[in-house]
């Protein structure tokens, strides 16, 4: 089955306003109308409005995305920020369970699950992240590592909702480190991924959502990993901060 590949930016806590303006504005001119890869960026949370306005304003068909969000509506949780305050600005994509929510943060699967749970019902799409950290890898156990992180982050999700999912294999140790599994390293994550989906659901959505690969995707390296049957574009940090890389790597992903 055909899938329309999928890039993000990631941005992280990185780029102030106007440096923020700037890039969106140059992925805006540059990606113009084309529709052929699905693009979201996401900024960090003082700039998703202006970001979101400036996208708006040039009907650009890039994507808003949230690099998180709590999962109550509203109330008194200080400091967050609710998934109806995301869209109010415009926001369309979320991310959940990044490496560095669960690792640096500490998130746990179950409120991982809570998020996903509540940003399908807000109508929002999700990009879930999963994968294991070098020494999982190295005792064997990458596809055991994705499949929990998948079978708890999707618990509860029905099958007409995994259209709202895309899924992003992101091995923790090549994230901003300059190391990125080989291609077929990554391949094999992602057939592992597409199987678990299909005993979870069924062949036909495991044969649709979208599996990203994440973990230093560079313009250099971007082509072969998308060229690999089961990678449908890419979750991109450190080279979404720079107009060029990143748009090379959406080409790449044509
Ligand atoms: C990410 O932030 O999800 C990521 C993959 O970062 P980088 O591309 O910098 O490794």
């Amino acid at each position: 089955m055909a899938r329309k590949p999928f890039v993000g930016g990631n941005w992280k806590m990185n780029l102030h306003q106007a440096e923020a303006a700037q890039l969106a504005a140059a992925l805006v001119q540059q990606i113009a109308a084309d529709t052929s890869v699905d693009v979201a960026i996401c900024p960090a949370f003082p700039y998703l409005a202006s970001v979101g306005e400036l996208l708006c304003d040039a009907a650009s068909p890039i994507m808003l995305g949230a690099q998180d969000f709590y999962f109550q509506p509203n109330g008194a949780y200080t400091g967050e920020v609710s998934l109806s305050m995301l869209k109010d600005v415009g926001v369309k994509v979320v991310l959940v369970g990044h490496s560095e929510r669960r690792h640096v943060i500490g998130e746990s699967d179950a409120l991982i699950n809570e998020k996903v749970l509540a940003a399908l019902e807000a109508g929002l799409h999700v990009i879930l992240c999963v994968g294991e950290k070098l020494e999982q890898r190295e005792a064997g156990k990458t596809d055991a590592i994705n499949a929990g992180q998948i079978a708890l982050g999707l618990a509860g999700v029905k099958t007409a909702q995994m259209k709202q999912i895309t899924i992003a294999y992101e091995p923790v140790w090549a994230i901003g480190t300059g190391k990125t599994a080989t291609p077929a390293d990554a391949q094999s994550a992602h057939q592992g991924i597409r199987k678990q989906l299909t005993a979870l659901y069924d062949a036909s959505v495991a044969g649709s959502v979208r599996i990203q690969y994440g973990g230093s995707v560079k313009a250099s390296n971007a082509k072969e990993l998308f060229s690999q049957a089961d990678i449908d574009g890419g979750l991109i940090g450190g080279a979404a901060l720079k107009t060029d890389e990143f748009m090379a790597i959406i080409k790449a992903a044509r």
